[in-house]
């Protein structure tokens, strides 16, 4: 049913709402906002508010670790939260960043999956900036994997993966490229998936290495997750504002084959070989051989197709997740009324 609003007009959802022009907008002190809250529309003014945490309001713990662009503290905002502080001095042109983070920001507050991380709400205001977003319980798959050398089951490797494609499938529906998947922001809570970071890597924009340097210095354990057709436009003394590289749902997929396969070895393609030497094999389309991997066909044709040279030969994540379901599974993890299968010290 359509309902009539006080003043005669027709409208079905808040939608409708006229919306302000931005040069109104603009002229309007922050002040002004809150006398008389109902004359303003939703989709302008107030729902950027929703998710502008005033700084103040944030207690912040201590650090939990330093990553590229920022250091994640812990830290309590009605609970425990993480708050990833971003660095702003860093950078020579700050307005352009400013503008990039919102954007970016913008996109988180459309998520609510839950293999995704929680997003919080944002502090804007420069040289205050944060993600606010929830603390993660768990550890990182990084930490499974490369420290703790964890081994996981098939079963278990194959539901880690099918959750982390629904969490992926469900950004790419939304039209949210993440740009850096890797293990470390992947957290595993009591057996469930939480990704985060998402839509995150051009307000890095440091890509390049230090600025003390000139040379091509690329952070450890980054390098394996780019698809060739991002590896080719890596550069020397790439201007950091300039040149945005062609980050793509397929080169997601591409970081996803690189996790699949940690999952598998535990450790990460090319391991051992200098940054040149993956630059070169990547960029010409060669892959870590699977010789050495115990897996079946299936398995390693999982790997193969994601990180196809070709970004339209990848699947994307609706297909995987078909791949994946389609993968025969110890019976542990179809019937677990049948413990008498359960026969995991062979395999854990
Ligand atoms: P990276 O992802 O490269 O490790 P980050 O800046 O994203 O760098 O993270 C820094 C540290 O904070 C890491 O140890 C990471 O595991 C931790 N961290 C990030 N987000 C969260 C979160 N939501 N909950 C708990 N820990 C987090
Ligand atoms: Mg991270």
């Amino acid at each position: 049913t359509v309902s009539v609003s006080g003043s005669g007009s027709v409208s079905t959802d808040s939608e409708r709402t006229p919306v302000r022009v931005d040069s109104q907008d603009s002229q309007v002190s922050d002040s002004e906002i809150p006398g008389d809250i109902s004359r303003w529309p939703r989709q302008n003014s107030l729902s950027m508010r929703e998710w502008d945490i005033p700084y103040d309001e944030l207690k912040i713990g201590e650090p939990i670790g330093t990553g590229r662009f920022g250091t994640v503290y812990r830290g309590n905002w009605h609970g425990d939260v993480a708050i990833k502080v971003i660095n702003m001095d860093y950078y020579l042109d700050n307005d352009k960043i400013l503008e990039a983070f919102k954007l970016e920001v913008g996109t988180f507050r459309k998520t609510r999956h839950e293999n995704l991380v929680l997003f919080m709400g944002a502090c804007m205001k420069p040289p205050r900036l944060a993600i606010v977003t929830s603390m993660s319980k768990g550890m990182t798959l990084y930490t499974h994997i490369h420290l703790r050398k964890d081994k996981f089951n098939t079963n278990k490797t194959t539901i880690i993966a099918q959750q982390i494609s629904q969490g992926m499938g469900y950004l790419h529906a939304r039209g949210i490229v993440h740009k850096d998947l890797k293990s470390k922001n992947i957290f595993l809570e009591n057996g469930k998936v939480v990704i985060t970071d998402f839509g995150l890597f051009s307000v890095t924009k440091l890509c390049y290495g230090n600025r003390k340097g000139n040379g091509l210095n690329i952070p450890p354990g980054w390098l394996c997750y780019l698809a060739p057709e991002i590896v080719r436009r890596l550069r020397p003394q790439q201007n950091r504002d300039q040149e945005e590289l062609p980050f793509t749902a397929a080169s997601d997929v591409y970081a996803f084959g690189t996790v699949w396969y940690e999952l598998l070895c535990g450790e990460w393609p090319f391991k051992g070989q200098p940054p040149e030497a993956i630059i070169w094999q990547v960029g010409k389309g060669m892959k870590q051989p699977l010789a050495n991997l115990q897996a079946s066909r299936d398995v390693k044709d999982i790997l193969m197709h994601c990180w196809s040279y070709h970004a339209d030969k990848r699947p994307d994540f609706t297909k995987l997740l078909t791949t994946l379901e389609k993968l025969p599974r110890k019976r542990l993890a179809r019937s677990p009324s049948h413990p008498i299968h359960l026969s995991r010290s062979a395999e854990s």
